[in-house]
């Protein structure tokens, strides 16, 4: 074996171990070494290095069964961290995201958008103070994912449309300009449904739709995002609901965000009474619901034929539906289309209200654990 090849097995090695202790997320030595066919001095050799990266840590002893207890060995969960910003008309939404995906810290600042340096400024400004406030050295940022209520060029440097902001013709580099961190740039639906695939590996074929203000979704083939030929896949806010319709922002009428939003039941902060009021039988919200999940069945059921597959549904409406609403809602996409399946197939998302700038977050601390 020549030294190259020798190094690139004990990177090789190396690798294997810390992926072997991130998806256990507890290993004893003994352990790793049986669960990869590795000898006890290799093993301790790789974990020295990853203890001595900062990679994993000790933490306390297993259970002994007689003879020497053994140490368990984990991840330091926030030995990375990427920074996910939703950006919103009105405001901002940050979280830090650790390499297992879980939230370490968010923060809402309120900020209208404009296309201006000042207001390029004023986000990267924000960001550093949240930064600091994770009490963490600038080497440990992986970087800043920015999701948007906008359509990008495909190589996501510029925004190409973005009605709900107002018109504007922001790029990449505004954000850049100011932010000190590597940064990419997200439409927001592939940032939330990014987010579902990243935390549920597990999804194959999918439609995921973010029941939100801005209603959105994003067709999930073989495990990927299906951004489409323009990047512009997934706009199942546009599609006809009812031909002559209500008037839409996109200048279209009868779409079906015009009836399938959130804001046809709540305004930006109602979710919580609402649902509270729908609960206790309250006349109004009850006619409201049924209206809008008989809109809502209609349409899933139109987009299921065409797919047939799962259908997860995101955002504020989602979470606070519970099991009777699927069932209810499955029901009536079955009374409209002989064709509906028997089996459950509407299911609902992660629950976080920043699941859409966590998404953001994401691709960071993916690329981070691919190159580890
Ligand atoms: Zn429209």
């Amino acid at each position: 074996m020549d030294k190259m090849t020798a190094s690139s097995m004990r990177n090789y090695n190396r690798k294997q171990v810390f992926n072997a202790i991130y998806h256990q997320r507890q290993l004893s030595r003994q352990q790793i070494a049986e669960m990869l066919h590795l000898s006890l001095p290799t093993v301790t050799q790789d974990l020295r290095c990853l203890e001595e990266a900062h990679l994993i840590e000790r933490n306390g002893f297993f259970q002994s069964t007689g003879g020497r207890k053994s140490v368990i060995y984990s991840c330091v969960s926030n030995t990375r961290v990427a920074i996910g910003v939703q950006i919103q008309k009105y405001y901002l939404r940050i979280v830090a995201v650790d390499i297992y995906g879980s939230i370490l810290r968010r923060e809402q600042v309120d900020l209208e958008y404009a296309h201006d340096p000042e207001y390029y400024r004023t986000v990267a400004q924000r960001i550093d103070q949240f930064v600091r406030s994770l009490n963490l050295s600038a080497k440990r940022i992986l970087g800043v994912g920015i999701a948007l209520m906008a359509l990008l060029s495909r190589d996501r440097q510029t925004v190409t449309k973005s009605v709900l902001l107002g018109e504007t013709s922001a790029t990449l580099a505004d954000f850049k300009e100011w932010i000190h961190y590597p940064c990419q740039l997200f439409h927001d639906s592939e940032a939330s449904a990014n987010a579902e695939l990243w935390l549920s590996p597990g999804i194959t074929d999918a439609l995921y739709l973010g029941l939100d203000h801005h209603l959105n979704g994003m067709l999930i083939v073989n495990g990927k995002l299906h951004v489409g030929k323009e990047y512009t896949g997934g706009l199942v806010e546009h599609m006809t609901l009812y031909p002559d319709g209500r008037p839409c922002y996109c200048g279209k009428k009868g779409c079906l965000t015009r009836y399938c939003s959130a804001g046809l039941l709540f305004d930006e902060q109602g979710s919580e009474p609402f649902f509270q009021r729908l609960r206790s039988g309250d006349p109004e919200a009850t006619k409201a619901w049924q209206s809008y999940t008989h809109d809502l069945a209609m349409a899933i059921g139109s987009m299921y034929a065409l797919l047939d597959c799962d259908i997860i549904l995101g955002g504020t409406v989602a979470r606070h539906m519970v099991d009777s609403d699927l069932r209810q809602l499955q029901q009536a996409v079955r009374s409209n289309s002989l064709y509906a399946p028997v089996s459950d197939f509407i299911s609902l998302g992660h629950s976080d209200v920043d699941i859409c700038a966590c998404g953001a977050a994401i691709p960071y601390i993916a690329e981070f654990l691919e190159n580890v």
